[in-house]
């Protein structure tokens, strides 16, 4: 575990990694860390962990909307939704792409909030050359089997404050270190044996990333299309982790998921449901875009072994309804 961390530390630049058991567990240790309780301004557009993370800590969830451009939360709506409750901000980098990071950082500076980063799309994206983790006050990320770098279960928190280390460390492994019982903890170690898996990968990270760069321009040729994502932000080193495709609407969407399903092709609806719809929210609140996005947005299959020939299959059964490609 401390091999991964270290080299974790080295990757990304930040002062403490911490090396923990998923990408949930890291999200409730970090409010915990950060004394947060009352009301987070997060985004609906993400995977339901990070809203399930608030609930479970007793927080109440705030749903800001996200923007058109590359979906992360709209910098320009966090304001009108702070109250005097609000603690923090907890946003999602959407299919690695970063979130407006220097407002966020503003408006929380300007009304004394908490940042916190779920960076589990992110492994690899850099911004203005610095690593994504670097960002916020704490930067979470999931290293599940599923995600670009992965230690088949895992996670790992990414932090450059001294403090919120020290007590993160106490948190991760039952509050004690030795004999010396200082503060309630619970266990969230990694552990050894999925360190070593992350020990295995981790140096192949930039390979991986070039590699899916490679399927990405596959998908875009096929298609006669670029993603409109990727023309983003000239200051986004992009990791390539997802490959997304808008549909016109839900009916389409479900029309080419079953065809390619029936292709054995295993697309995934990511995200969805927009988390503002959940049925066990107490208030929920609308939020247009995240729900529209959400109704029509599928990933398709992409990770180091998918092959060109595959891409063109997969290109072939969906090019022809020409859907509109994001
Ligand atoms: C995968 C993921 C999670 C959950 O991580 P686990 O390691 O499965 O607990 C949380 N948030 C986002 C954005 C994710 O992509």
């Amino acid at each position: 575990m401390q091999a991964l961390e270290a080299k974790l530390k080295a990757y990304s630049n930040c002062k403490e990694v911490l090396a923990c058991a998923n990408g949930t567990i890291v999200i409730q240790m970090a409010l915990k860390a950060l004394n947060v309780t009352k009301e987070v301004i997060t985004t609906p557009f993400t995977y339901v962990a990070t809203t399930n993370a608030l609930l479970w800590q007793g927080c109440q969830p705030v749903y800001v909307d996200i923007n058109h451009r590359d979906f992360t939360i709209d910098v320009t709506k966090i304001e009108r939704a702070i109250t005097e409750r609000t603690e923090a901000i907890l946003a999602t980098h959407v299919y690695g792409y970063p979130c407006d990071v220097e407002n966020i950082q503003k408006i929380a500076a300007k009304h004394n909030l908490k940042v916190i980063y779920d960076a589990s799309n992110a492994f690899g994206t850099r911004y203005k050359e610095k690593s994504i983790f670097e960002f916020g006050d704490i930067s979470t990320c999931s290293f599940h089997a599923t995600k670009l770098f992965h230690t088949a279960e895992g996670g790992a928190l990414f932090i450059n404050n001294k403090d919120y280390y020290e007590r993160l460390y106490l948190y991760r492994s039952f509050g004690h270190v030795y004999d010396n019982y200082i503060t309630v903890g619970i266990n969230a170690k990694m552990s050894e044996l999925h360190a070593a898996m992350g020990l295995c990968i981790i140096e192949d990270v930039d390979k991986i990333i070039k590699k899916r760069k490679k399927i990405t321009s596959w998908y875009n040729e096929y298609f006669k299309a670029s993603m409109q994502l990727e023309k983003g932000s000239a200051d986004t080193d992009y990791n390539y982790a997802y490959y997304p495709v808008l549909f016109k609407d839900r009916h389409e969407l479900l029309n080419y998921k079953n065809k390619l399903e029936d292709h054995k092709i295993f697309p995934r609806r990511y995200f969805y449901p927009s988390l503002n719809t959940l049925p066990f929210l107490s208030s929920p609140s609308p939020c247009r875009v995240s729900e529209s996005i959400a109704e029509r947005i599928l990933c398709l299959p992409l990770s180091y072994y998918t092959t060109k020939k595959e891409v063109q299959r997969i290109c072939s059964i969906i090019n022809k309804c020409k859907p509109q490609l994001c």
